[in-house]
């Protein structure tokens, strides 16, 4: 039983910068949890100290009630793979694979089996007595995976693990991992830049800002209920529109507000303790916002990408600080420079006051 326990866990630098700031975070045993956040805002740091790579300023780490915050990394039943694959370059895939239980001391009988055993749920048994250079991008990082989980660890941390793949690969790869996760029934803990994998992989996902957890939630909760703006900005691609407005009133439907051309959108908010005239920033998917002759957002289309099944058409216009992205069904036609009117149901509108934190629906 792999759930990890982290409580107040705090790391500052060296250089007494705080990459992380009191930080709890539980994480049930076999989930799949995928943490995003912006460059810098510390998920690798996160990762380091449930590696046992870094050591923590302050807080617990603890794994299944044991607590490893103090332990040397192979004491803690985890293993990580990264980014860079890490894999060395004189050994075969064999060698590279067996090494951890090598300097664990295991019989050779057992490390024989064991290797072939991950060989084969890796699909590298061909690979065997190659060197990490005669092998493609995916086949090193698949023995990098193999030798994180040769040692069958409780808890398996993943950095980025495919960002050095062509899109192809990735996408392959992420099925591979989808597929691993299953067969293990291992907690995993992956972070990673890519929409796709946070959303399709994880079972829950973190989002994370300036050294602090933001919300962690189911994928699709996070991304119709953003608790904040900075969860509104990482989750979903393209990224949710996010427009200054400002309190114009309250109707039936919800809470009004006014855009800076003037324009008033309804978003079915609680009115809450906000007042006229209160600065917020009103959130809209682009999937959201869709063709509508009385709609409050219109502007030339400046940018138009077509995706196939669908487009995208940004719109810009004065009102508009940034370009506002409308989704667009596959078959519809745009020239650039059309002007397009688009709207947005009250229910599918979000409000964020000044601070950033969600309004309640
Ligand atoms: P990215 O997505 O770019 O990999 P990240 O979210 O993984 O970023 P971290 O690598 O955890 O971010 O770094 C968090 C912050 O801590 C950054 O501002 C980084 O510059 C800083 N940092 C990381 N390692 C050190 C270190 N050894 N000494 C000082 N500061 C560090």
């Amino acid at each position: 039983m792999a759930r990890i326990e982290i409580k107040g866990l705090t790391k500052r630098y060296t250089d007494g910068f705080e990459a992380l700031h009191h930080t709890d975070l539980s994480i049930e045993q076999g989930e799949f949890i995928v943490i995003v956040g912006p460059s810098g805002c510390g998920k690798s740091t996160l990762l380091r100290l449930i590696a046992g790579l870094e050591e923590p300023s302050a807080g617990t780490i603890a794994i299944n009630g044991r607590d490893i915050t103090h332990l040397p990394p192979a004491e803690r039943g985890v293993a990580m793979v990264f980014q860079s694959y890490a894999l060395y370059p004189h050994l075969t895939v064999a060698e590279n694979i067996a090494f951890p239980l090598k300097v664990a001391r295991r019989p050779k009988a057992e490390i024989a089996e064991r290797v072939a055993k991950v060989a084969a749920s890796l699909e590298l048994e061909e690979l065997l007595d190659r060197r990490p250079r005669a092998l493609s991008g995916g086949q090193r990082q698949r023995v990098s995976i193999g030798r994180a989980i040769v040692r069958q660890p409780d808890v398996l941390l993943l950095d980025e693990p495919l960002s050095n793949l062509d899109s192809e690969l990735r996408v392959r790869m992420r099925h591979e991992f989808a597929r691993l996760h299953q067969q293990l029934g291992r907690t995993m803990v992956y972070v990673t830049h890519d929409q796709l994998e946070a959303m399709t992989l994880a079972n829950r996902i973190v989002v994370m800002a300036n050294g602090r957890v933001e919300q962690v939630g189911a994928p699709l909760d996070l991304y119709a209920h953003p608790a904040s703006l900075a969860v509104a900005a990482a989750i979903g691609s393209p990224a949710m529109n996010l427009i200054p407005a400002t309190i114009w009133g309250t109707g039936d439907d919800g809470v009004m507000v006014r855009l800076a051309d003037g324009s008033v959108v309804t978003v079915a908010a609680q009115p809450g303790g906000g007042h006229v005239g209160e600065m917020v920033t009103l959130g809209v998917r682009p999937e959201h916002l869709l063709p509508d002759p009385g709609g409050a957002f219109q502007g030339p289309v400046e940018l138009f990408e077509r995706l196939g099944p669908l487009s995208f058409a940004h719109l810009g216009g004065p009102g508009h600080a940034q370009p506002i992205v409308a989704q667009l069904p596959g078959d519809r036609h745009v020239s650039l420079g059309e002007r397009l009117r688009v709207g947005v149901a009250p229910g599918n509108a979000r409000l964020f006051d000044a601070t950033g934190k969600a309004w309640p629906m």
